[in-house]
């Protein structure tokens, strides 16, 4: 079987740096801090015509980079005219998203990646006492990172004003119509000057989507990565609750099967990769892994290996696989289970493409059924569970895994 691996550094115009898209100097240092060495694929798509002050329509899921894609661009553009740390400052960008784990998540970036800037962020969510968010906004913002429905709330007590926005960002837009924010969101954007620069981020393209992308976006450039929701149909998917310290010896057991010609494996840890790889090589089962912690040129070597099928399993972290766009391969095994579900999603992606079929393998041990919940809901199906194999799950209720802990 041929593998297409086509990787960051054989493209070259996907090795572009940071540096290359123009970033400026304060952003560069914080991505450096954060080992941000190459642009994700949608970063490199949304950051340039971003920076051009053009109108964007994002297709691209959590997982894949979007957020700095939007927020890196951002920062540039008003830090070129940030306020010194008294000056008074107004709202020049809005981001609204679903959740408040998101809102939560896109303040920290703004506020990793533009640490070495002057400008102010904030985030405002429901759930939780109003007031220390009246202080933030009080005090002055320039980045307001907000969910819906509080964000009427405050805006209908009149501490919040948006009528200075330059750039907004709907981010998760599937999401948000979910959830039933549409009208809310509409509302928000009544309150922001007709005349502002726009992006929309949405892991889906529905009708609907490109009805609310009409409403709100001019001439936008549309960007898109690997649309991924597809595998969900395509790609045959199996379950195997197994005990975690059982996890390594079932992935031996699989493994036997020569049918399995090669396998992308994830692990939630650089560490995990590591300790998979270690076992397998004992086991004669070549195999190699690809994570943050080695070079570039290390990497680049493992994967050529791994194309040539000279290396058989291939063990990855989510973050290290991304830039990976590995076509024809037969098998996507999960050795954990993901905690963010689309990440899910996009992990099974990477096989079944090009119509080809696809098997995505799944441990599960006890600690991550809740993750599996959240996985099957987004999915909105069930996956094929495997119940006979050597190594199913002893743990199964959280008494018996107390019971199980006392007698180590
Ligand atoms: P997001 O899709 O924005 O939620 O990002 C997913 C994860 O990828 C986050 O933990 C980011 O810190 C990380 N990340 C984003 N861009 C890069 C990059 N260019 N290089 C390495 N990690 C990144």
């Amino acid at each position: 079987m041929i593998i297409q691996l086509t990787q960051i550094l054989e493209n070259k115009r996907e090795y572009m740096k940071f540096k290359e898209l123009n970033i400026i100097e304060p952003i560069l240092r914080a991505l450096q801090k954060e080992d941000y060495e190459v642009p994700t694929p949608i970063q490199e798509q949304a950051i340039p015509p971003i920076l051009e002050r053009r109108d964007v329509l994002g297709c691209a899921q959590t997982g894949t980079g979007k957020t700095a894609a939007f927020a890196v661009p951002i920062l540039q553009l008003l830090s070129q005219k940030a306020k010194k740390p008294n000056e008074k400052r107004t709202i020049k960008s809005l981001v609204l998203t679903p959740t408040r784990e998101l809102a939560i998540q896109i303040y920290d970036s703004f506020s990793t990646y533009g640490q070495f800037t002057r400008l102010k962020y904030g985030v405002i969510y429901g759930g939780v006492s109003q007031n220390p968010q009246e202080v933030a906004l009080r005090k002055g913002i320039d980045v307001l990172v907000a969910t819906p429905g509080r964000l009427i709330d405050l805006l209908n007590q009149g501490l919040v004003d948006l009528k200075n926005i330059e750039i907004f960002v709907l981010d998760e837009a599937d999401r948000m119509l979910d959830m039933g924010f549409l009208n809310d969101v509409k509302k928000i954007i009544k309150r922001t000057p007709p005349k502002k620069q726009n992006v929309m981020f949405s892991a889906t393209m529905s009708p609907d989507i490109l009805k609310v992308a009409n409403s709100i976006l001019v001439k936008p450039v549309s960007i898109s990565v690997a649309p991924v929701s597809s595998a969900v149909d395509t790609v045959e998917q199996y379950l195997y609750y197994v005990d975690k310290k059982n996890k390594q010896s079932l992935l031996h057991h699989l493994l036997r099967d020569r049918s399995i010609v090669s396998a992308l494996v994830f692990t939630r840890t650089k560490h995990g990769a590591d300790k998979v790889v270690k076992h397998l090589l004992r086991a004669n089962i070549n195999a190699a892994a690809i994570h943050g912690n080695k070079s570039q040129g290390n990497r680049q070597r493992t994967l050529a290996n791994f194309k040539k099928g000279v290396t058989r399993v291939l063990v990855a972290t989510d973050i290290a696989a991304r830039g990976i766009d590995i076509e024809e391969l037969s098998h996507v095994i999960n050795f954990d289970l993901p905690n963010i579900s689309e990440t899910y999603i996009h992990r099974i992606g990477r096989t079944g493409r090009a119509g080809l079929e696809g098997i995505a393998i799944s441990f599960c041990s006890f600690d991550e059924k809740p993750y599996l919940a959240d996985i099957e809901k987004l999915m909105g199906k069930r996956i094929s569970v495997i119940r006979d194999h050597p190594y199913p799950l002893l743990i199964t209720t959280p008494s018996e895994k107390k019971a199980n802990n006392r007698r180590k």
